[in-house]
Formats: C-alpha cells, sequence, structure tokens
C-alpha cells in the first residue's frame, strides 16, 4: 500500500524524522484555516495529496506568502487532475527555507535480497531521469537486512553521495531514522525527495513516499486506517473481505483457479485464445486449497459482479483438493448463487478424481456449465462464449 504524502509525514514524525508542520484540508477555506494556524501569517506551501509524483512540475505544489494566497491556491488545486489522479484533498505545510536539495530512498532489492539504499546531493528533480543520465551521481549502497541503516552504513551512504563532513554529519542520523521507518513500520519503500538543508542548516524530510508491505499487515493493525477506502476498486474490496487472493483486470472473461501459478498460466492462455474474438481475461482469481462451495460461490459472486465480463472460465487441477470436492463447490455455488448466477461458465476439470468430478457435473447438467477437458480448449470456448467480435 502506497501512502499518501501527509500520511508519511505523520508516520516521520512518529519515528522522530526531522519534518514541518502540516495539516490536510478539502475545501479552500479550511486550508485558509490551516495556513493560519500553521503559517502563524507567514508563508506555506499547499501541496496535492495524489499518490503520484512530478505534483510540483503539474502545478500541485505552490508556495502561498498569506493565508488568502492559501486558499486561492487550494481553490486552483483541489479538483485538479495529475496524471490521472483527482486532487480531493491538500496538505497546508510550513514554508521551509531551502538552501539545498537531496535525495534519499531505501526499498526492497528483491534480486539481490537485500535492501538498497540511494542517496544523492542532487535532489528535488525526477529521480529517474538523474539515474539514466547521471548515474555517477546517486549513490547506490547495499543495505544488509540484518544490520540496517546503523551510523557507519549511514556514514558510508553520505560519503559515497559525495557530501562534506559537516553536511554528512547532519544528515546520519536523519537516514538512521528514516531506517527505523523503514524497519519497524515493515516498509518496501521509503522515499525523501527532496530532503532538504535549510538557510540555518538543518536537514528536514520536505516530500515523503511510503510503500507498505500488506504482508506484514498482522503486526500492524494501526495500517487498516491508512487505507484510501474512496479509491479501492469495488470489486476488490469485496474479494478482500471474502478473504479472496483477486486482482481485477481489464477484460471480458473471468478467471478462476486453484494455485497462482496455474491462475496465471491461464491468463496466458486466454489472453492467446481472446484475440481471435476481441476479448482478454478480466481478473486474476487463486481459490487456492479447499474451493469448497462458500469459496466458490465467493469467487462467482465476484466475479459476475464486473459489469465486463460475459463468461465465466474455471480451470481447476485436482491435486490436494480432488476434481470431486471442486465439483460439488461449483454445484453448490451455483444453488448458493441462484438466479444470481447469469453467465455460461466453462469448467475444465483434470487430475485427482477426475472421472467422478466430471460425473457429478454432467449429471447436474446445469444450463450455464459446459464441460471441456483441456486447458487450451476450454479457454477457446470461454473466449468465444464472451467473444465482442
Ligand atoms: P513532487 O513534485 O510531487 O515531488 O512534490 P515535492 O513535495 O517534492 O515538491 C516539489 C518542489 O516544490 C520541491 O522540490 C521544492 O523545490 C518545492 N517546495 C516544496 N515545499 C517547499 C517549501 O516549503 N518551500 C519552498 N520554497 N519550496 C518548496
Ligand atoms: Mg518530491
Amino acid at each position: 500500500m502506497d501512502l499518501f504524502e501527509y500520511q508519511a509525514r505523520d508516520m516521520f514524525e512518529a519515528h522522530g524524522v526531522p519534518v514541518l508542520a502540516g495539516k490536510t484540508a478539502t475545501t479552500p477555506q479550511d486550508a485558509r484555516a490551516a495556513a493560519e494556524e500553521i503559517g502563524g501569517g507567514g508563508v506555506t506551501v499547499v501541496k496535492a495529496q495524489v499518490k503520484t509524483g512530478g505534483r510540483g512540475k503539474a502545478g500541485g505544489v505552490k508556495v502561498a506568502k498569506t493565508p488568502d494566497e492559501a486558499q486561492q491556491y487550494a481553490e486552483q488545486i483541489l479538483g485538479m487532475d495529475i496524471k490521472g489522479h483527482t486532487v480531493g484533498t491538500v496538505m497546508i505545510a510550513q514554508g521551509a527555507d531551502i538552501a539545498e536539495e537531496y535525495y534519499f530512498s531505501i526499498l526492497l532489492d528483491r534480486t539481490n535480497r537485500r535492501y538498497l539504499a540511494m542517496c544523492s546531493k542532487e535532489g528535488g528533480v525526477e529521480i529517474e531521469q538523474l539515474a539514466v543520465e547521471r548515474p555517477e551521481a546517486l549513490a547506490r549502497v547495499e543495505v544488509d537486512p540484518n544490520v540496517g541503516v546503523d551510523e557507519a552504513k549511514a556514514k558510508q551512504i553520505v560519503e559515497q553521495a559525495g557530501f562534506d563532513a559537516e553536511t554528512g554529519a547532519k544528515i546520519v542520523p536523519v537516514l538512521q531514522k528514516l531506517w527505523e521507518v523503514y524497519r519497524d513500520e515493515d516498509a518496501t519503500l521509503v522515499e525523501v525527495n527532496p530532503l532538504v538543508k535549510t538557510g540555518d542548516g538543518q536537514i528536514i524530510a520536505l516530500d515523503g513516499k511510503v510503500t507498505l508491505d500488506g504482508n506484514a499487515d498482522f503486526r500492524h493493525p494501526d495500517h487498516a486506517a491508512l487505507e484510501d477506502k474512496a479509491a479501492a476498486d469495488p470489486l476488490e474490496a469485496k474479494a478482500k473481505e471474502k478473504h479472496l487472493n483477486y486482482v481485477k483486470l481489464d477484460g471480458e472473461v473471468g478467471i478462476i483457479g486453484n494455485g497462482a501459478g496455474l491462475v496465471m498460466s491461464t491468463l496466458d492462455v486466454v489472453a492467446y485464445a481472446g484475440e481471435q474474438y476481441g476479448v482478454k481475461p478480466a481478473n486474476f482469481l487463486d481459490i487456492g486449497g479447499g474451493a469448497n462451495a462458500q469459496v466458490m460461490a465467493d469467487g462467482l459472486d465476484v466475479i459476475l459482479g464486473d459489469d465486463q465480463v460475459r463468461a465465466v472460465f474455471v480451470n481447476v487441477f485436482g491435486g490436494i483438493t480432488a476434481c470431486d470436492e471442486v465439483a460439488n463447490g461449483i454445484k453448490g455455488a451455483l444453488e448458493i448463487l441462484g438466479d444470481n448466477a447469469t453467465k455460461p461458465l466453462v469448467v475444465r476439470l483434470d487430475g485427482n478424481n477426475v472421472n467422478e468430478g466430471r460425473a457429478i457435473l454432467n449429471e447436474l447438467n446445469h444450463p450455464l456449465v459446459t464441460q471441456v477437458d483441456t486447458m487450451d480448449g476450454a479457454a477457446a470456448k470461454a473466449a468465444e462464449l464472451a467473444r465482442t467480435k
């Protein structure tokens, strides 16, 4: 889960990372009140809260000299579209007297099974561009997950980034605090751009981006409150409630399978078969082992709730869960759904107890269900039933 800047700011503050005061507003009037409170009549910055970078360039970050101006800027920025994200909230932040802008991030380096810290004296700008154009200006330092960014590692990072001794010494403790955020909150990314030095020599995290690892949610009951419920896809939200591994895609053929690997290859096969008929897979849904009637009904219910779906492909390889159990699951699901089952289902069963499973569905003889014995054949049938051309 990606956090909004203001959420990252609050998290930084809670961990002792130096930040400036900030307050959110959803109306120009509230922005004005926040500017009065935070700016003390002085300079504030009105910042669009959207989960995308480059807000500054897009006109979503404005320095306001007075609360009046903060109100005017909030009026401009609220409702603005930034790279497909509509601004519903702004943060009014205390203005910073920026002398220099730096860059720092720490992220999960899956390939090397480590963390990677990146740091540059040239922050503020788009870091991707810097990395391509002048890679030597961006220090990349491996971080051992068992050690983290301790003082020695933080010193190595600032040294490699080329900071002078005085500035480096001021940045080191901030990097250690940012590491604590990364570790204690189970983040996969903590990025500060810019990390600034102010006119009076203080180091402050001015813009933060944090991605939290959803796999660690069980350790962080407080993270649930950070979720942006308004932005969640309603089908994905429904699936999450039912503990289904569902990802909405843009397509017409609903997919249910058991096992992530099988579902991934089902997506490929359906994408291929669908070319001919102008259709694509509508979702990823792995119902895992078990596949009882309720899980199957929950899965079908979510998929049938997708208006774009025109047919569903249920692709099951019986392993630990035998095909007859899955067939009974489908039968039970159709009973549970009743009239809510409205679209054709193509079922391919193979593996453990396949004959028993197929017999159950043959006997059921449900008007919506077609059985096809092979995965390719079933994909082609489902694509044909969903055809748009
Ligand atoms: P981003 O464009 O989405 O990365 O948004 P940032 O929060 O990084 O802001 C973009 C730029 O606006 C920064 O790099 C700064 O140059 C400038 N900026 C942000 N806050 C302040 C501030 O308090 N004072 C001044 N003078 N400039 C600021
Ligand atoms: Mg930034």
